[in-house]
C-alpha cells in the first residue's frame, strides 16, 4: 500500500495492476447506488446542524461536507454506548443462587487470534459494510485506533468485528479547512493510509484508486455495473465485456490522470499552512511535565470534553452494570480524561485533581505516551477540537507554545510559556 510509513495495514496494489478506475463526476450518484445495491453503506448525512456517518439507502441522503464530518468516524466502530453482555441473577432464600451471563454484540466469539472475516457486523450480518466519503485524516485515525483495539496483545471483539467487516472509501480533500493540519501529523489531504479506495476529484472525473486488495476487489465488482465508471488498469484475464471503458493499454490517459492527481495533491497540501510541532515533541513533553507553562496553558479550558468526544482518536471508555430487579446489562460508553470523575478513586483521592492536570494529560497522552506505547502520535490533524472548543482552545498553538520552551542542559525546563499564544 502506498501512503504514510508506519501505518500501512494490509498492503495492496496502489496504482499498479488492477488498482485504478475513473468515474464521471456526474455519475457519483450512480456509483453510490451501485455500492448500496451490494453493501451496507454508511456515508455522511446532515442531521440538524451536524454531519455524521450513518447508514444510507439512497444517494440522495448523502451530504458531503467540505472536509470532515462534525462527528467523528470512530462512532461507527466504537459506539458512544453499547451493551457488552446481559445478565440475570437468580435468588433462593434471599441469597444469590445463580448468575446467568449472556454476551451480546458483534464481538461475541471474537478473541485473540480469531479472524472474524469480512462480512461480520452488528447491524446487518449478511452484508459487508462500506463507509463512503471518509476524509483521509479520519481513515488514518482508524489505524491509530487499531493499535489500541486490534493489537497483537489485545483484541476488542466488538471493535474487531466491525472493523474487519468494513471497507473504507475515502475522498481526498482538494480544499482543506483553515483548521486542518494533517500534514503535520504524518498524513495529508490525499493520504491513502487507512483507506481501501480513495477518490481524487480532478474536475470532470474522479480518479478511483484502490489502495488495498479489498479495495481492488471492490472496484472490480462495480465495473460494468455502474454507468460512467471503468477501470483504467485491470488484469488481462478479467474478460469483462462492456462499452465506454478505456482499453487496458491506454497508458497515456492513465498517466495524464495520475499527473493531474499529483498536481491536485500539491495544490491541496499548499493550502495547509505552516507545519505544527506535533511529531517529535514527545521527548520534550516528558521533560516539561512539571513546567509552570501548564498553569497558563490550561486556564481557559472548561473541562467540557467536547474535544475528546469529537476527536477521532480519543478512545477512553467506562463500563458500568445497569440492572432492574434481577435482570441487567453491562454497558460500555465513551468517557474522557477531561472529566474529574475519570480518575476519581473509591477512596476519594484523585490523581488528576484539577483541570490543569487533566488538560496536561490529554496533551501528554496524544503527543508523548501514545508515541511511547504505539509508535505514533494520537492526532491526525482533523481540526475538530479547534473548530468545536467553546473557548477557542487551539491544539496547534498549545503545541507551538510547548515547542518554544527552552530546555536547560540539565534537562530541566526554563522559561514559562506565554498564555497569549494559546
Ligand atoms: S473542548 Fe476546549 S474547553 Fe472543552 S475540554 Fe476541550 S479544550 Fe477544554
Ligand atoms: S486532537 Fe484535535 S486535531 Fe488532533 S485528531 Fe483529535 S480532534 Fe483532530
Amino acid at each position: 500500500m502506498r501512503g504514510s510509513a508506519g501505518l500501512d495495514r494490509t498492503g495492496g496494489p496502489g496504482v499498479q495492476g488492477t488498482g485504478v478506475g475513473v468515474l464521471d463526476k456526474g455519475e457519483l450518484a450512480g456509483f453510490l447506488g451501485g455500492l448500496i445495491a451490494r453493501y451496507r453503506v454508511f456515508a455522511p448525512v446532515q442531521e440538524a446542524e451536524t454531519t455524521r456517518f450513518a447508514p444510507v439507502s439512497s444517494a440522495g441522503e448523502v451530504t458531503m461536507p467540505a472536509t470532515v464530518t462534525s462527528r467523528p468516524l470512530k462512532e461507527i466502530f466504537l459506539p458512544p454506548s453499547e451493551t457488552l453482555l446481559e445478565f440475570e441473577v437468580g435468588t433462593a432464600g434471599g441469597m444469590v443462587s445463580s448468575v446467568k451471563v449472556e454476551p451480546v454484540g458483534p464481538g461475541v466469539g471474537v478473541g485473540t487470534g480469531i479472524d472474524v472475516g469480512v462480512g461480520t457486523s452488528d447491524d446487518d450480518s449478511d452484508r459487508p459494510r462500506v463507509i463512503f466519503g471518509t476524509r483521509p485524516c479520519d481513515a488514518r485515525s482508524l489505524l491509530l485506533l487499531d493499535k489500541v483495539f486490534d493489537s497483537a496483545d489485545y483484541k476488542d471483539g466488538h471493535y474487531v468485528a466491525r472493523r474487519r467487516g468494513t471497507a473504507i472509501i475515502s475522498v481526498a480533500c482538494n480544499e482543506p479547512a483553515e483548521t486542518c493540519f494533517c500534514t503535520s501529523t504524518g498524513g495529508g489531504p490525499f493520504d491513502e493510509a487507512g483507506s481501501d479506495v480513495i477518490l481524487e476529484d480532478l474536475g470532470e472525473v474522479y480518479l478511483v484508486k484502490a489502495v488495498t486488495d479489498r479495495g481492488a476487489e471492490l472496484i472490480a465488482g462495480l465495473e460494468g455495473a455502474v454507468p460512467g465508471f471503468w477501470r483504467l488498469s485491470r488484469p488481462a484475464e478479467d474478460g469483462i465485456e462492456g462499452g465506454g471503458r478505456l482499453e487496458a493499454e491506454d497508458d497515456e490517459r492513465l498517466e495524464q490522470l495520475l499527473a493531474a492527481g499529483r498536481d491536485a495533491r500539491k495544490r491541496a497540501e499548499a493550502r495547509i499552512p505552516a507545519l505544527v510541532p506535533a511529531r517529535g515533541i514527545h521527548e520534550k513533553l516528558k521533560v516539561i511535565f512539571e513546567h509552570e507553562c501548564w498553569g497558563e496553558l490550561y486556564r481557559k479550558c472548561l473541562g467540557c470534553a467536547a474535544c475528546a468526544y469529537l476527536c477521532p482518536t480519543c478512545h477512553c471508555f467506562d463500563i458500568a452494570d445497569e440492572a432492574i430487579d434481577s435482570k441487567g446489562r453491562r454497558v460500555r460508553c465513551w468517557d474522557a480524561c477531561m472529566f474529574p470523575m475519570f480518575t476519581l478513586h473509591a477512596s476519594g483521592h484523585n490523581p488528576r485533581p484539577g483541570r490543569k492536570e487533566r488538560f496536561r494529560q490529554r496533551v501528554m497522552h496524544k503527543f508523548s505516551y501514545f508515541v511511547e506505547n504505539n509508535g505514533d502520535i494520537a492526532c491526525v490533524g482533523c481540526g475538530r477540537c479547534i473548530e468545536n472548543c467553546p473557548v477557542n482552545m487551539d491544539i496547534r498553538s498549545v503545541l507551538a507554545s510547548l515547542d518554544a520552551i527552552s530546555i536547560s542542559p540539565d534537562s530541566s525546563a526554563s522559561p514559562a510559556v506565554s498564555a497569549g499564544a494559546v
